[in-house]
């Protein structure tokens, strides 16, 4: 097959515009096109009024050889790659050894978990949280009565972190062997909807998430593998080793059992805070990372489909229309979107008692009143919070408890309208965007819980937007706060064996270590680590 990208047609053509589009592309008379397959379908909105689909296609052709002589210099046109997936190594078949241990069933522990149970080596999941629907009684305990359970809530359980969420599964990270393939293909068989594997901006929902990782527990305890609930990893069993280093023999839970392993995973996601202090204390190697620090930000969708995409607003095609904005400052601070949520709302996101947290969820429909994103502004340990590895953890914790009081000390979140914001003056009422926060939101001034570099960034990046996106900067916009948890304040360091440069048979793993920013690319970590483990093993 051979793999065209960048097939532009207009919205609306008919089906078999595809192929007389690939004859003219191509250069083939129709009887040389056998078939082509559906790769990837995105779409060109610069143009808002003559809005193109953008196709990627695997196309049979009569003569191969022929038309990849014809197209050698057009990047466009190349062989269809190999995308499928080989286990780098299997147990044997009678194989009884020490059984690799991974912490957390986020992202990145579920396909680490996968991946080692596919492989053979039946590894034991330890998550201090719950099964996905006690989780979700307990996360909705938050949102509906302002009752925080700090081991079960939009961080801490089955399915992590991005359980409650968008579950956009899009990111960045150069993927040369398609591991990201094989996540999609074990989330489709998970019961995801088979578009993620050809949408160029897939996207789950929370509700299809809950039963897919219900699913993927099953097929990892089918082949051996064995899940911990509310087992919290409250310590190491370390060896010292002879080079100063020291040598993981196991992990200590919180009732103070020990379970044995000389091969763990360390997928704790970003806000395993009393994890990352234990960690610090116990001397792995670790160090501060930049992260963001901001707002949610809220209008209603209709404003930005209009925005987007004119007159073809609404269109099935297109869906509910997300944005990527971004802005450099005067002050040296560059402001930007972060985690859009077409169709969502925002949620709480604390997994601290006495904080407030933000983030943005939606269901596969993206049909709720408002669109959500992240509004947030770049910082680094050097300028905004010097004095080691765990300095971005205070600073994240200082602007929440800040939230939580400005918000009325009752897990509502402050909120302040962009008309309020612009003017220097506390909002006392809201405008016509009703927020989606629950279990509520306090009008009040959000200068009282961010930096005032922030501030005077979001000052002169609104309007900015505003250009770009119309009524990015209505006075009735609602920004609530605080959003802190957009990636991990530190990164765990490991070596080019996925070990922890200070402790063997340590693998810090996915977003928490600092090896990750999202789903996808949690869970494609998650499959590396697997297989430097199970590599380990084998060796
Ligand atoms: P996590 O998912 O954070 O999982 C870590 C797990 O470790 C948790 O279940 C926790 O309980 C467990 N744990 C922590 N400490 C311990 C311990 N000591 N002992 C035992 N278990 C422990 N990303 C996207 O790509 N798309 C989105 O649309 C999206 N939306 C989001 C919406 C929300 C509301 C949130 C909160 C996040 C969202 N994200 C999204 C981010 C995404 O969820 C994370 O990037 C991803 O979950 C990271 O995966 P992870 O496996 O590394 O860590």
């Amino acid at each position: 097959m051979i793999r065209l990208s960048g097939l532009k047609l207009p919205l609306d053509h008919p089906a078999d515009a595809i192929p007389i589009a690939l004859c003219e592309r191509l250069g083939l008379e129709p009887h040389e096109l056998r078939g082509h397959v559906l790769v990837r379908r995105g779409n060109d909105a610069r143009r808002r009024n003559a809005i193109q689909l953008v196709y990627t296609l695997d196309v049979d052709v009569a003569d191969e050889a022929a038309v990849l002589a014809r197209f050698a210099n057009d990047h466009d046109v190349r062989p269809t790659p190999d995308t499928g997936y080989r286990f780098v190594t299997h147990a044997p078949e009678s194989w009884q050894g020490k059984r690799p241990v991974v912490i957390g069933a986020g992202p990145c522990g579920l396909f680490a978990g996968l991946i080692l149970a596919q492989m053979g080596f039946r590894p034991i999941i330890l998550d201090r949280g719950k099964v996905v629907r006690e989780r979700t009684k307990d996360t909705w305990g938050l949102w509906r009565r302002g009752e925080l359970d700090p081991d079960s809530n939009v961080q801490f359980g089955e399915g992590g972190a991005g359980t409650f969420s968008d579950g956009k599964l899009y990111c960045r990270v150069k993927d040369p062997r398609f591991l990201g393939r094989k996540v999609l293909e074990e989330f489709v068989a998970a019961g995801a909807p088979d578009d993620i594997l050809w949408e160029a901006h897939p996207h789950i929902g929370t509700f299809r998430l809950v039963s897919m990782v219900e699913s993927m527990r099953r097929q990892i305890e089918g082949l051996g593998g064995e899940y911990r609930w509310q087992q919290r990893v409250d310590d190491l069993v370390l060896e010292p080793a002879s080079d100063g280093t020291q040598r993981l023999r196991g992990v200590v839970l919180a009732d103070g059992s020990v379970i044995e392993s000389d091969h763990v995973v360390l997928a704790i996601g970003h806000s395993a805070r009393p994890t990352f202090e234990m960690l610090h204390r116990r001397g792995v190697h670790m160090e501060a990372k930049p992260f963001s620090i901001g707002v949610r930000i809220e209008h209603p969708q209709s404003w930005i489909d209009r925005a987007r995409y004119g007159k073809c607003a609404g269109h099935p095609d297109l869906g509910a229309a997300a944005y990527s904005l971004a802005h450099h400052c005067g002050n040296g601070r560059t402001v930007y979107s972060f985690c859009m949520c077409p169709g969502g709302r925002v949620v709480a996101a604390t997994s601290e008692e006495g904080r407030v947290v933000t983030n943005g969820m939606s269901q596969y429909s993206r049909a709720e009143f408002n669109a959500n994103s992240g509004l947030v502004v770049g910082i680094d340990p050097e300028r905004d919070y010097p004095g080691g590895p765990l300095a971005g953890i205070d600073f994240q914790r200082h602007w929440e408890s800040l939230a939580y009081v400005a918000g009325g000390s009752s897990y509502h979140a402050p909120g302040q309208t962009v008309g309020d914001f612009l003017a220097g003056r506390p909002s006392t009422a809201l405008g016509s965007v009703e927020p989606s926060y629950k279990p509520g939101v306090t009008p009040t001034d959000l200068s009282q819980c961010l930096p005032s570099f922030v501030i005077d960034a979001f000052r002169e990046a609104l309007p900015v937007f505003g250009r770009q996106i119309a009524n990015y900067d209505h006075p009735d916009a609602v920004m609530t706060g605080v959003e802190t948890r957009t990636s991990s304040p530190l990164r765990i360091n490991r070596g080019k064996d996925f070990q922890s440069l200070n402790v063997a048979g340590l693998y810090p793993a996915g977003e928490g270590a600092g090896y990750a920013g999202g789903i996808l690319s949690a869970a494609i970590d998650g499959i590396k680590v697997a297989e430097a483990v199970a590599q380990a093993i084998m060796a």
